[in-house]
């Protein structure tokens, strides 16, 4: 049993809100309780969040049964496809990120990505979009495997990791990746230690919003950046699936942005908002949202279909067409903000 409090005021900006979704369960690994998600009435917001929200004692619960970060990178003996797909990708972001470490057949490779979108942005979203800065130190908080870690270092990064899950965290470091357990005030960073630090798919879970964003301000250096990405309340999937959109995620997800209430919250920790968008990754969300509108649950081990990947791709290019008329319709919301400095 997750305990739960009224929580009638928008945690972004104390606005009063209505109900959008109610009874909802959790669809991908049954923690207990029944949730309901409210939307912020102020417009210029929008933000969605559960109320009532779960006690933040807790919360631990939600993820008993939760795969924190699938392993990708334990596939036994990766087919022809998925070898010939990192090689793309990794030319790719060579030659876009490190052109000083790129060789020619990257060069001609590595655009043959902007033929599908969504795998490209795959690509910059597994580097958040930063070109690196020359010794420039980046830290990932909530890294997982440290897959990402991987790819920053390729580009010229000096990268490391905070996870607050104990195997993954060990996995990790069995692969030589730099990858610390706990959280980030365990870490007690100096002040402006970090040229960026990044986050896919954290801030929707994490209570205590101002604290953790004054945290990254702190041991941020001045111009550094900050990179998130995490759920769209606005996308096209939200207003196409409704309460089974996938990213809902109740009750793991308490809060879930729009493009001006991320943007706020950059804001209010005394960052400036530098790039603001949606990106068109949005298969994994279409597919787990059909799932769990036909069957009520999604389940991560169930094989797909050859069908059912063509049918994902295809929603994937529809969004990523839609997207030239609506810029803020993707699934996931993708900023970069940078720390003013002194003065400015
Ligand atoms: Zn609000």
């Amino acid at each position: 049993m997750i305990r739960s409090l009224p929580a009638p005021l928008c945690p972004l900006c104390g606005t009063g809100g209505d109900p959008v979704h109610a009874g909802l369960r959790d669809f991908l690994f049954a923690a207990p309780g029944e949730w309901s998600l409210s939307r912020c009435r102020d417009d210029r917001c929008g933000t969605l969040w559960l109320d009532p929200m779960p006690v933040a004692e807790d919360l631990h619960e939600a993820y008993e049964t939760y795969m924190t970060h699938v392993d990708t990178d334990a596939a036994t003996s990766p087919s022809r496809l998925r070898r010939a797909g990192h090689r793309l990708m990794s030319a790719y972001l060579r030659a876009r990120y490190a052109p000083g470490r790129s060789t020619l057949s990257d060069r001609l490779l590595g655009p043959l990505l902007y033929l599908i979108p969504g795998h490209r942005w795959d690509a910059d979203a597994t580097v958040f979009g930063l070109k690196p800065v020359p010794g420039g130190r980046i830290l990932e908080v909530g890294c997982g495997v440290g897959a990402k870690l991987e790819w920053l270092e390729q580009i010229g990064w000096q990268a490391e990791g905070l996870d607050v899950d104990e195997k993954v965290v060990a996995l990790a470091r069995s692969r030589k990746r730099s990858v610390h357990l706990g959280d980030l005030f365990s870490r007690r960073y100096p002040d402006d230690s970090f040229d960026a630090i990044v986050m896919s798919h954290v801030i929707e879970h994490v209570a205590d919003l101002s604290t953790l964003m004054g945290e990254c301000h702190r041991i941020m250096k001045p111009g550094g950046r900050l990179a998130l990405l995490t759920p769209n309340a606005d996308s096209w999937g939200h207003r196409r699936y409704g309460a089974h959109w996938m990213p809902l995620d109740p009750p793991r997800h308490l809060h879930i942005f729009t493009p001006s209430s991320l943007s706020g919250l950059c804001e209010r920790a005394g960052f400036a908002v530098e790039r603001s968008r949606t990106t068109p990754r949005s298969r994994g969300v279409f597919l787990g949202s059909r799932q769990i509108a036909r069957a009520g649950r999604m389940d991560f081990q169930a094989p797909i279909g050859l069908g059912s990947r063509l049918w994902m791709e295809g929603m994937e290019t529809l969004e990523w067409l839609r997207l030239g008329v609506a810029p803020l319709c993707g699934e996931e919301l993708f900023t970069v903000a940078r720390k003013k400095s002194a003065g400015r």
